[in-house]
């Protein structure tokens, strides 16, 4: 039985001194993200969310039917209300330059003191929903060059912002509906295709170094030996290399990232 994962929430209010308005960002965290930061039982915050489907311009029919975070937002409601003040924070933020600059600084000076060790992904939940949100990003990741940040994202056309920087894994998250614009972008700008697999998808010839994401019908994590389970058995050994361990055998201590660096490194052609 897969062990239950835990999760943390840490606040960072920003004062814009302009407007004399204050604004509060939650960062998030859990056992599988938390890497180097902390540890399975005892994860830090090392990421910044925003609310699933609405803020992901770029969903597609599968993902939505099946993304993790429907039953996150049951299973953690109060870290979900945190994702909503986010989005509406960062959307208002966004609409004013002088906000924008300030919040910029006060992420990386949060980030920068904070993730050292573990690195910053962007996004439990959510993604990069428009180009100002995506020179945000950029901002933040230049202005901490010693922190190891990653993305995961839909948004392809908004990636092509975040490529040439040297402290980013930029993932693209890939599915049947939108494989095909996934490997154009992959093709263009070298970033890693992690696919995510559904019940009766032929998974296509995915570059080196992709990663494949089980949706929760297709894991053995709840087998007693999860290599028995079907889908398993019909992967080709290369294919089973690319598995995310904790999403198909469940997670722990030594499955988690961190340990397992598929989606951390940079450029997709080191991690294999
Ligand atoms: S493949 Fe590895 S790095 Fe990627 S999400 Fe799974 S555990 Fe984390």
């Amino acid at each position: 039985m897969a062990n239950q994962t835990k999760f943390v929430l840490s606040s960072l209010e920003v004062a814009y001194q302009y407007g004399g308005r204050e604004r509060v960002f939650w960062f998030d965290g859990n056992g599988k993200i938390t890497a180097e930061n902390g540890s399975f039982e005892r994860p830090s915050a090392n990421a910044f969310s925003l609310l699933h489907k609405t803020d992901c311009p770029h969903k597609t029919p599968i993902c939505e039917s099946v993304c993790y975070v429907n039953r996150l937002e049951d299973a953690e409601p109060e870290m979900y209300r945190m994702y909503r003040r986010n989005s509406a924070a960062i959307h208002q933020v966004l609409s004013c330059g002088y906000e924008t600059a300030i919040t910029i600084l006060a992420f990386v000076e949060w980030i920068a003191s904070r993730c050292k060790r573990g690195g910053f992904r962007w996004h439990v939940s959510g993604d990069i929903f428009s180009m100002e949100y995506a020179w945000f990003i950029r901002a933040v990741v230049i202005r901490t060059p010693d922190v190891r940040h990653w993305i995961y994202t839909r948004s392809f056309h908004f990636s092509e912002t975040l490529h040439g920087l040297r402290n980013i894994a930029v993932n693209l998250s890939a599915d049947r509906d939108n494989f095909n614009e996934a490997m154009t972008c992959h093709n263009q700008f070298g970033f890693r295709i992690c696919f995510m697999a559904t019940e009766g998808d032929v998974i296509p010839d995915l570059p080196k170094g992709s990663v494949i994401f089980p949706s929760h019908e297709l894991r053995g994590r709840d087998l007693e030996q999860p290599t028995d389970a079907p889908w398993w058995k019909s992967l080709s050994l290369k294919q089973k290399h690319m598995v995310c361990p904790p999403d198909f055998f469940g997670q722990s201590e030594a499955l988690r990232c961190g340990p397992c660096k598929k989606c951390l490194l940079f450029g997709y052609a080191k991690a294999e």
